[in-house]
């Protein structure tokens, strides 16, 4: 297994952990959701296993309350029995060959997921590897843009904000050697 690999930028530490997010102990991990909000297959389907049912409960009342969520667009919960505190949901875009707006939904899934981070007072927040396993996106491709809005965001970040750590946890090799190579290039 590669050793962590990190950057610091604005006092925050951007870094790359291979392994799986449902065992993280940052303070909030983010979830691939999609616009339903009820859970799905892949890392979506593992932390919904994980958390218990409290998370599709809360989630079932934000979508009574908000209807179906909107790509790009997040929102949070507690993290049942997660070791997380938080569980940020982002509605993650389908690649459908890059001519919908993919990566603009992607960058913005990054943003709201980091505001609503800051918003909720989090120190530290863990994102999987979003978009890039059933839902098609070019892994180089979604790398840079992940770590582009990261650095995006936290370059303007108000320095009273309590986030310090954004993490990434990738479950296989391929896709930590990908992030490792976007973030290098920061
Ligand atoms: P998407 O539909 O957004 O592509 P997937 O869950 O199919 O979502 O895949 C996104 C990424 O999440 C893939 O790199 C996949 O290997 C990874 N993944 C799946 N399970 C986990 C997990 N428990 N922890 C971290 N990453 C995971």
């Amino acid at each position: 297994m590669p050793e962590d690999f990190s950057k610091a930028i604005n006092g925050i530490t951007i870094s790359l952990h291979q392994g799986d997010i449902t065992r993280e102990n940052a303070e909030a991990i983010v979830n691939a959701a999609n616009s339903s909000l009820m859970g799905g297959g892949g890392v979506d389907g593992a932390i919904h296993r994980a958390a218990g049912p409290a998370l599709k409960e809360e989630c079932k009342q934000i979508k009574a309350m908000q209807g179906p969520c909107a790509p790009g667009n997040a929102v949070i919960t507690g993290g049942g029995n997660l070791k997380a505190q938080y569980v940020i949901h982002t509605v993650r875009p389908i690649w459908r060959g890059g001519v919908t707006n993919e990566n603009q939904i992607l960058s913005n899934a990054y943003r709201n997921s980091l505001q609503l981070a800051v918003e909720n007072q989090i120190a530290s927040v863990a994102f999987p590897s979003i978009s890039t396993g059933a839902y098609g996106y070019p892994l180089a491709e979604a790398a840079a843009v992940a770590m582009a809005a990261v650095k995006a965001f936290i370059i303007q970040i108000d320095q009273g904000a309590a986030l310090k750590q954004v993490r990434f946890v990738l479950f296989d090799d391929f896709t930590y050697q990908a992030y490792k190579e976007a973030l290098a290039k920061l």
